[in-house]
């Protein structure tokens, strides 16, 4: 099928929750992607920060049909190797940890919030309450949804889940005046991601640790975005030397297979007990098989430092250029999580990259949102910033 064919039928059948491009793709390989008539498009965009490694790594491929010819699934009714594996490797990059897997980042955070609610009444004096922030993106389940500090997203959907009250981002003095003695936890992202990569103060994570260990509360990061070093080092809170009682992850955890986990300290953990908590795909073999080979890549391939120092140039090579354009009110990020954070609609910006073949992101209505893979080259990353700093000298402005 070509891609009007396949957008065609899409739209005849789907439910229409997506507002797609109208861009049907085929196959991908490292930074590339190939849509059904052939054209090639470079990809900084990663399925949402999902295809870390780029498309079609070997370690995955090799992870995933190797796993997939032995064995698919058995429920966590009984155990599996690579699913033991992940868990032991994920428990200890966190340290003394113990995981829960899921399948997605909404699920993730839907067991971390569980998780609270339940140390909260056997150990926390019956609190249950979760502040989060103000324009973070935690899940589209009711909880998660409850938890997202955005407005848009509620839409239609009150009455929300109680207990999860919101303060601004980055605002010390407003965590201290939301928490009560209902308070048992604090959820937040390291960077907040869809609300416009949202970079806060240096201190910001270590004042929340400190906040949260005052008033015996959980601090809780939402690295679903952020972590599998999309910013450089695996967890992002390690930047800062701290260490959260639960973190999620999900996005890239799979190289590009459906998987979330949660991880807790171990003695919050316990709060789950047997029947507590459960998902019947989770932990999938084939799911964990290829997050194995996405840990081998990061801890062998050099994959953190490419970030690093790919991240920092691209950065630094957009700083520069928005010196002289006028369009730009900040570029700002961390490693392969970049926003350019523009004095208009980024719409017409994503939409003339697309035209020249590059795949960019807009989010939070004027940022133009840019997720390469870790595995980017210098040439790559000179090749998509000569196509964004193109569209940026002569697209017109959308409203
Ligand atoms: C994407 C995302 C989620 C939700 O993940 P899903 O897999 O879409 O459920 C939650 N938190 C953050 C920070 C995210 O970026």
């Amino acid at each position: 099928m070509n891609n009007a064919e396949i957008i065609e039928l899409t739209h005849r059948n789907l439910v229409d929750v997506y507002g797609c491009l109208p861009i049907a793709w085929s196959r991908g390989h490292g930074a590339y992607l190939y849509d059904a008539d052939g054209n090639r498009y470079l990809d900084f965009f990663c399925g949402l920060a999902v295809t870390n490694l780029g498309h079609g790594n070997p370690r995955v491929v090799r992870a995933i049909k190797d796993q997939a010819e032995k064995l698919t699934h058995v429920s966590n009714v009984f155990h599996t190797e690579p699913t033991a594996r992940l868990a032991e490797r994920l428990a200890t990059r966190f340290g003394k940890g113990r995981v829960f897997f899921g399948n997605s980042g909404a699920e993730a955070n839907e067991a971390a919030i569980k998780l609270a609610r339940r140390w909260g009444h056997s150990e926390g004096g019956g609190r249950y309450e979760i502040l989060s922030t103000l324009g973070s993106f935690h899940g589209r389940t009711m909880a998660t949804l409850s938890a997202t500090g955005q407005e848009k997203y509620h839409q239609g959907f009150q009455p929300l889940m109680p207990g999860f009250p919101l303060v601004p981002f980055n605002d010390l003095a407003a965590l201290e005046r939301a928490r009560s003695e209902r308070t048992v936890a604090l959820m937040v992202e390291p960077i907040q991601g869809e609300g416009g990569v949202v970079v806060p103060a240096p201190d910001y994570l270590k004042r929340l640790r400190d906040f949260c260990d005052r008033n015996k509360m959980l601090l809780i990061l939402d690295e679903i975005q952020t972590g599998i070093g999309r910013t450089g080092t695996f967890f992002a809170y390690e930047h800062v030397g701290i260490k959260p009682d639960i973190v999620t992850l999900a996005k890239a955890l799979g190289g590009g297979l459906p998987i979330g986990a949660m991880i807790a300290r171990e003695e919050i953990a316990t709060s789950f007990t047997p029947g507590s908590h459960g998902t019947t795909f989770g932990g999938n073999p084939v799911a964990t098989a290829a997050a194995n080979a996405v840990l081998d890549a990061l801890e062998q391939d050099g994959v953190l430092e490419n970030a690093t120092t790919v991240g920092t140039y691209i950065l630094e090579r957009l700083s520069k250029f928005a010196k002289s354009c006028e369009r730009i009110a900040e570029v700002r990020g961390r490693g392969m999580m970049i926003g350019v954070v523009l004095r208009h609609e980024a719409r017409g910006i994503v939409e003339a990259c697309l035209k020249d073949k590059l795949i960019v992101n807009g989010t939070a209505g004027n940022v133009l949102r840019l997720l390469p893979p870790l595995t980017l080259t210098r040439e790559e990353a000179d090749a998509a910033l000569e196509i964004v700093e193109r569209a940026l000298k002569s697209a017109p402005a959308a409203k």
